[in-house]
């Protein structure tokens, strides 16, 4: 007996196969009737992502490019030693993907990086130290959005971090369960890299560096560079 939440898809895929095959497919039918019956679309269905009241980038679909990648940069932040790291940050994606940026004050813009509300970081999800969000550009209502939490007093280290971090988020990384790793779960580290998991899932999506692609080079070692004068 299917449960009886299920019963309406099975009806509507059944109806559906009657349009457009005969009793040869009926096997087939109940096969993919059975399969929708017992995992509905709605079980892989990502929640959208977080919302709030900043300046959409109309071309955050620039993000979601298998080539070569123009994007332009805002940086609404206040806190002008993050917009710093997050600059620099930026230069350290650029050398793994083929990636151009430049940095623009208008809606026309990819990415964007905001200060955000105390209530953005008042959560339990993966992370948990909501110390910075990024959106997901997988999910609904993607915007180019990466958040900072302006509470926590964060060195140059840690927002440079904590930066190709959340990027790493647009450009369609999970989390990586290798500490080495800079999309592991929590910080932190000297250095900041990415191993062959992260590098694989990035070549699935974006068109790698031509030196990274060609000399297989597995992981990418790039210290933060001082801001002089911070
Ligand atoms: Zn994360």
């Amino acid at each position: 007996m299917l449960p009886s939440q299920h019963a309406g898809w099975y009806r509507f895929i059944q109806s559906f196969f009657k349009i457009f095959s005969g009793p040869q497919m009926s096997i087939v039918t109940t096969v993919v009737f059975f399969s929708l019956a017992v995992f509905p679309l709605t079980t892989f269905a990502a929640p959208p992502n977080w919302s709030g009241p900043y300046t959409p980038c109309r071309r955050h679909a620039d993000l979601l490019s298998h080539g070569h990648m123009e994007l332009g940069v805002r940086i609404a932040t206040s806190n002008a030693a993050l917009a710093r790291q997050f600059e620099e940050a930026m230069d350290f994606w650029a050398q793994v993907l083929d990636i151009d940026w430049h940095e623009t004050d208008s809606d026309d813009c990819a990415i964007e990086l905001v200060d955000g509300t105390p209530a953005l970081f008042d959560i339990a999800g993966d992370c948990g130290c909501a110390i910075a969000r990024a959106q997901y550009p997988d999910r609904a209502d993607f915007e180019g959005w990466i958040a900072f939490n302006p509470e926590p007093k964060f060195t140059r280290q840690e927002m440079f971090r904590n930066s190709v971090h959340e990027l790493g988020h647009l450009f369609g990384l999970g989390h990586n369960p290798d500490s080495s790793s800079v999309m592991f779960f929590s910080d932190f580290d000297q250095l900041v890299s990415l191993d062959s998991a992260d590098l694989a899932a990035l070549a699935a999506r974006h068109k790698l560096r031509a030196n990274v692609a060609r000399t297989g080079v597995t992981t990418v070692y790039v210290m933060a560079a001082p801001a002089a004068g911070e």
